[in-house]
């Protein structure tokens, strides 16, 4: 039975009290209205029908109604009772005969007399209504509900009292509250003062698994879990005796040795008869809740992959880490963890054994930190580690050394061996900032810093590092606006045919007029513009605007000028921009033969279907691809050979590096050789001196483009440029792509 229907109960049982009592004091007022002459005659119900007593027969008629009461009733003179009815003898369990000339007092325990005595007292002042307890010939305590009314005769005071039994009702109530304690499904125990169970209820031994025999006589210790320590008992004890109640969540143990929550409620009750007091305490099962929230906890809060915390609980645990060092007075440090080379392994391998490494690469980062510090994995490749309680600033370095060390070792996975390396970013509180905010954007611009140099090592915040950081922000601001603005141009550089020294295409290089800064180099902005997206806008306007060169120079020149235009990976991933690419060549009116693209080796190592996808799109437009940068990345020959690919571009670090009997040379004739097995052709970019153009000639490299022949132009100079190579070529004269002008030579 739960808390409701108990309370129900007891509103109906009072209920029935009130009626009983709204009874009483009707027919109180009726009698004292007969006695003034107010009534002439009163109807009460016979036991073989309704009676009319009328005035005449006044005194019979008090005496039949008085019988007739389911009440005691007397009539009290100086505290003798000089009248009362047999009801009342019986609940006195004495003859009537021997009721009546009776003190009342002789019906009063001894310790009650008083208080009973002033309620006679406050009777004779009009009328009361007070519970009070009589007892019986026996000494049987009585509980009453005891009403007083005055009585004016002319020569005498006297006391009209009538009382109704309450202990039928008490005995009922306890009836109910004793099956209320049986059958409830809350667990019930009863202590007394010292904390020894006195009585437990069947829910209890549902819940605990101990029969009332093994409970009374112990103490509710016998379901201790040790779960929870002395302070937490002393607390809930000091509020038991403080407020008289405790209520909370509580870990216990039942009797097979399963540790159960529990939601439990203590309360005091004081025991009037023996002044003493007793405690009650309900508590149900509340496991499985606390299991389900346990879960969702976990769920907020804990990285599925690798069990570490997840961003939330990190950021809670920065902030604690934080407060705690500005009250210790010591340091606190962030230390931001990238793999390196992590993309590559997830890309090559897929993604099982990305998340192999991830699980692997967590385990060992939290193997070299104290248990006291927290390993977090923020997401992907994402880690961080929290470094508290830190009064020897050669600490924080020792850890960063270990990890970059430890990180980097081979993984042996369960199909695959990889290698990736961590690139850290240390910022410390309170050195380098003192809120989470910044105290993570330092971490960042550090960790940014350790993969510029090199990666696998890494670096403190600093302030040209925030400087650095300052710088970038503005130029995402400004790139936002340059392509509205027409800051951009393109520059064009030629391609020249190694064997006859011809022009043979250009490749478009863009260029930023920046209108403070002047020239931004593109390796400065496009790897922002990538970062934040905004290499889709630019590169679609490069595109276009190169189109629109090579249109007007095959017009003019009457042969296709083919123009390479460098395309970010950013602009291939995405799906929506399949189709893109023919759609500005229909615009442009041109054919894709006037185009060349130049991509890096990277995006094919993605391997993704929007790649490929591309990449068949070009082949439909009549767009040739180039391999830009070719050797600075870790795809081989034979993998590039799986796709539609038309040029190699030789990487200038290794044409720069270009010598006779150089392992550079080797190589580059190495790689010239298998691209013209696989069908490709292959450009060597950065030619500067004539030896490394007479070595890559010698190599049978097909072009070279590099300041030997020209630096990058701008448009004008380069169709002055192309003018002056055409010479005495009349316009409109028709040219094969070979046949193009010698004019470097
Ligand atoms: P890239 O595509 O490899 O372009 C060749 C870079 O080498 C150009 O640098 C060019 O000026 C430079 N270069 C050419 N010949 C020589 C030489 O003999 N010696 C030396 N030291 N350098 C030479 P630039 O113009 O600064 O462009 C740098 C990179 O920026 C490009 O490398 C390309 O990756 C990127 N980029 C340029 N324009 C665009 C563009 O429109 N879109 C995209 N996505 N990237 C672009
Ligand atoms: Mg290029
Ligand atoms: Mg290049």
């Amino acid at each position: 039975m739960d808390c409701k229907q108990s309370d129900l109960i007891i509103a109906q049982l009072q209920d029935e009290v009130s009626t009983l009592q709204a009874q009483v004091t009707e027919l109180q007022d009726t009698l004292r209205a007969i006695s003034a002459g107010e009534i002439d005659a009163v109807l009460l119900p016979g036991a073989d029908g309704t009676e009319i007593f009328t005035r005449q027969g006044t005194e019979q008629a008090y005496r039949a109604m008085v019988e007739a009461m389911n009440e005691g009733a007397a009539i009290l003179i100086d505290g003798e009772i000089v009248y009362c009815n047999s009801y009342l003898a019986q609940m006195l369990d004495t003859p009537l005969e021997q009721v009546i000339g009776q003190s009342l007092f002789r019906f009063v325990p001894p310790e009650k007399r008083t208080s009973i005595a002033a309620m006679l007292a406050d009777g004779l002042k009009g009328s009361s209504r007070n519970e009070v307890i009589f007892c019986d010939a026996h000494g049987t305590p009585l509980p009453l509900q005891m009403s007083l009314n005055m009585l004016d005769s002319q020569d005498q005071q006297g006391l009209c009292m009538v009382v109704t039994d309450l202990s039928e009702r008490v005995l009922k109530q306890l009836q109910l509250a004793a099956s209320v304690y049986q059958s409830s499904s809350e667990a019930m125990v009863v202590t007394d003062e010292s904390n020894t169970i006195l009585s437990v209820n069947p829910a209890f031994t549902t819940i605990t698994g101990y029969s009332a025999e093994e409970a009374i006589g112990q103490t509710p210790n016998m379901l201790s879990s040790g779960r929870h320590d002395k302070s937490f008992f002393l607390a809930m004890w000091q509020a038991i005796e403080a407020t008289g109640h405790w209520a909370g969540e509580i870990w216990n143990r039942k009797k097979n040795g399963d540790i159960f929550a529990e939601w439990l409620n203590i309360n005091v009750i004081q025991d009037k008869a023996s002044s003493s007091h007793r405690h009650v305490a309900l508590f149900s099962e509340i496991t499985d809740k606390k299991k389900s929230e346990e879960v969702i906890w976990k769920h907020a809060n804990f990285d599925t992959l690798t069990q570490l915390p997840n961003r939330r609980l990190f950021s809670d645990r920065l902030e604690q880490g934080i407060k705690r060092a500005s009250r210790a007075k010591d340091s606190m440090a962030l230390l931001l963890i990238d793999l390196d080379g992590f993309k590559e392994v997830n890309d090559t391998y897929g993604h099982l054994v990305g998340d192999e490494l991830l699980i692997e690469a967590a385990k060992r980062i939290k193997s070299c930190v104290r248990e006291t510090d927290t390993v977090a994995r923020l997401g992907g490749d994402e880690f961080t580690v929290i470094l508290t309680e830190i009064t020897d600033a050669s600490h924080i370095e020792r850890v960063a050394r270990v990890l970059v060390e430890v990180l980097s070792r081979p993984y042996q996975l369960s199909k695959e061996r990889a290698n990736v390396s961590a690139s850290i970013g240390i910022s410390v509180c309170p050195g380098d900032a003192i809120d989470s905010v910044t105290l993570f954007k330092n971490a960042d611009q550090a960790m940014y810093k350790s993969k510029d140099d090199g990666k696998n090592c890494f670096s403190h915040f600093s302030k040209s590092l925030e400087e650095k950081s300052i710088k970038r922000t503005h130029l995402i601001r400004d790139l936002h606006d340059a392509v509205a603005r027409q800051e951009f141009e393109l520059y064009f550089q030629p391609i020249i045919d190694l064997k006859t020294g011809h022009l043979f295409k250009a490749e478009a290089l863009l260029r930023w007029h920046h209108p403070e800064r002047g020239m931004v180099s593109p390796m400065e902005f496009i790897p922002v513009a990538e970062e934040t997206g905004l290499i889709i806008e630019i590169g679609d306007w490069v595109f276009r605007e190169a189109l629109d060169f090579s249109r007007r120079w095959r017009e003019r020149a009457g042969y296709p000028v083919k123009i390479s235009v460098n395309v970010s990976p950013v602009q291939l991933m995405l799906k929506e921009r399949s189709g893109l690419w023919a759609e500005h060549l229909q615009q442009a009116g041109i054919t894709g033969d006037g185009v060349i693209v130049e991509i890096t080796e990277g995006v094919l190592l993605k391997d993704r279907p929007t790649v490929s996808k591309a990449l068949l799109d070009f082949r439909d437009a009549g767009i040739e691809v180039a391999i830009d940068d070719f050797g600075t990345g870790y795809s081989s020959l034979a993998y590039l050979s799986r796709f539609d690919i038309d040029y190699l571009k030789i990487d200038q670090s290794f044409t720069s590096k270009l010598a006779p009997a150089s392992t550079d040379l080797v190589m580059s004739n190495a790689i010239i050789v298998m691209a013209h097995a696989l069908g490709m052709k292959v450009i060597a970019e950065g030619i500067e001196t004539e030896e490394q153009r007479d070595l890559l000639i010698a190599a049978g490299c097909d072009y070279g483009q590099g300041y030997l022949f020209s630096r990058p132009l701008p448009a004008e100079q380069f169709e002055a440029l192309m003018a002056e190579a055409l010479g005495a070529i009349p316009v409109g004269t028709h040219l094969m792509d070979d046949e193009l002008v010698s004019v470097l030579s």
